[in-house]
């Protein structure tokens, strides 16, 4: 049978294939740039797991107060490889990548110290963590103060800018290596280290954490490599490849890392404890695939960028930029087209195709929210997802992909509910 044939079955018209098609070969050095990357990072992770000696005792968990669970005692030490750092921090009781973040600041600050982020506002979701907006239990509710420095135009680090708020009580600079749901442009681990370097001729015992979310395995290094004190990160990301079902880490110093144990767990207590109940298979194996999931995330973060830049939509990164996390904005202009996209993504889904996307008025946001999302696991963004604010300028973020073939069908998929509702001209196909 020929391939449109199974396209076709799955309602995808034949103008809509052939140019998704065209697309497509041009892209050819870029996706063969991706899978260099994912080989580099499956030798990295493999070497992990031979140094640390994985073993089929690795994979069982533990029960109760877990002590002595050489599987999540062996992932720590596996991760701190990957990572080239001292030590991690990998666990199911880390909820979420909030919930990382939150736990490397709110056990590396002390009452009185300052933190300063410098690469902007960051992610929603710390705004309450930090205390920017009021909220219980706020690293503000502690007497710990909070202070920013915006990129600049060009999206480069304001080097002059964060000399002149580095303080005393400077304590710990925080950095976003994605873009988030922001506007501007993804950090590359380069362009962070380069920061981290003028940091620490400043002032050396300054703590330096790099919210890593979106990013791992996306570049050769990451930025533990690179200088970074912390890494963290959400297991329903990148480094779970889509098998974790729950988790987060921290990846670096150990002096960092000993602290978070004694936050996450008690102080006493600390990392001995910790049960990893039955999901230790899955951490493993999900981050044994991370490279090449992260990598068929990616090439559908390029094809559609590429798909929808050429239509006349602004796509952030654009369609040949370098990519630094798995991240693609496009930004529509028109509310009909954002739910559009949102339908044909749901309806790609291995799970709830059938489910009509509908803007809700999500907690934190203000203003209504569509999400498009039929996932394995509940809110996996490393699965192919996306989601936007129902305001101007009508912007989707769309991400994930645990192949490349779902991926690229999905993609294809929100062009066709473009092209049924005549958002998309079909004569633009030519
Ligand atoms: C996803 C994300 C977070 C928060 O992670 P959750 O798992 O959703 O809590 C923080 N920072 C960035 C840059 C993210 O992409």
């Amino acid at each position: 049978m020929e391939k449109y044939e199974y396209y076709r079955k799955l309602n995808i018209d034949r103008d809509v294939y052939d140019y998704a098609c065209k697309v497509e070969s041009a892209l050819e050095d870029r996706f063969r740039a991706a899978d260099e990357m994912a080989e580099i990072c499956q030798l990295k992770v493999l070497d992990a797991f031979h140094r640390e000696q994985v073993q089929e005792a690795c994979l069982s968990g533990s029960t109760g107060y877990g002590y002595n669970d050489i599987g999540r005692d062996t992932l720590e030490k596996v991760y701190a490889d990957i990572f080239n750092a001292e030590d991690a921090l990998v666990r199911p009781q880390i909820t979420c990548g909030t919930h990382a973040l939150a736990l490397a600041l709110s056990s590396n600050l002390r009452p009185g110290d300052n933190m300063l982020s410098v690469s902007g506002r960051p992610y929603d979701t710390l705004e309450e963590v930090i205390g920017i907006r009021p909220s219980a239990g706020s690293l503000a509710e502690y007497q710990i103060t909070y202070d920013e420095v915006a990129l600049k135009d060009d999206g480069g680090f304001d080097l002059e800018g964060i000399k002149a708020k580095i303080r005393p009580d400077t304590r710990l600079v925080a950095i976003q290596r994605s873009k988030g749901y922001s506007s501007r442009r993804s950090l590359s681990v380069e362009q962070i280290g380069e920061c981290i370097s003028y940091i620490k001729e400043l002032r050396d015992d300054i703590i330096v954490m790099v919210d890593n979310c979106y990013g791992e395995f996306v570049e050769e290094i990451e930025p533990t490599d690179v200088g970074a004190d912390m890494a963290v990160g959400s297991l329903i990301k990148n480094p779970g490849g889509g098998l974790a079902p729950i988790g987060g880490y921290i990846a670096g110093k150990r002096s960092c890392i000993e602290k978070a144990a004694a936050r996450l767990t008690s102080p006493g207590l600390g990392r001995e404890v910790g049960a990893s109940l039955g999901i230790m298979k899955d951490l493993y194996q999900g981050l044994f695939l991370a490279p090449y999931v992260t990598a068929s995330a990616l090439k559908g973060a390029i094809f559609a960028a590429n798909i929808y830049e050429k239509l006349g939509f602004q796509v952030l990164p654009d369609g040949s930029e370098p990519r630094y996390d798995i991240i693609q904005a496009v930004t529509f202009g028109r509310e009909d087209a954002l739910k559009a996209f949102c339908r044909g993504i749901q309806a790609a889904a291995p799970v709830d195709s059938f489910v009509t996307p509908e803007p809700w008025p999500m907690p934190g946001y203000d203003s209504d929210v569509i999400m498009a999302a039929g996932n394995f696991i509940s809110g996996s963004s490393i699965e192919l997802s996306a989601d936007g604010p129902l305001k101007e300028p009508y912007s989707v973020y769309f991400q994930g992909g645990l192949t490349w073939g779902h991926a690229k069908y999905g993609i294809i998929n929100s062009l066709q509910y473009l092209v049924n509702d005549k958002i998309v001209d079909r004569k633009m196909l030519k």
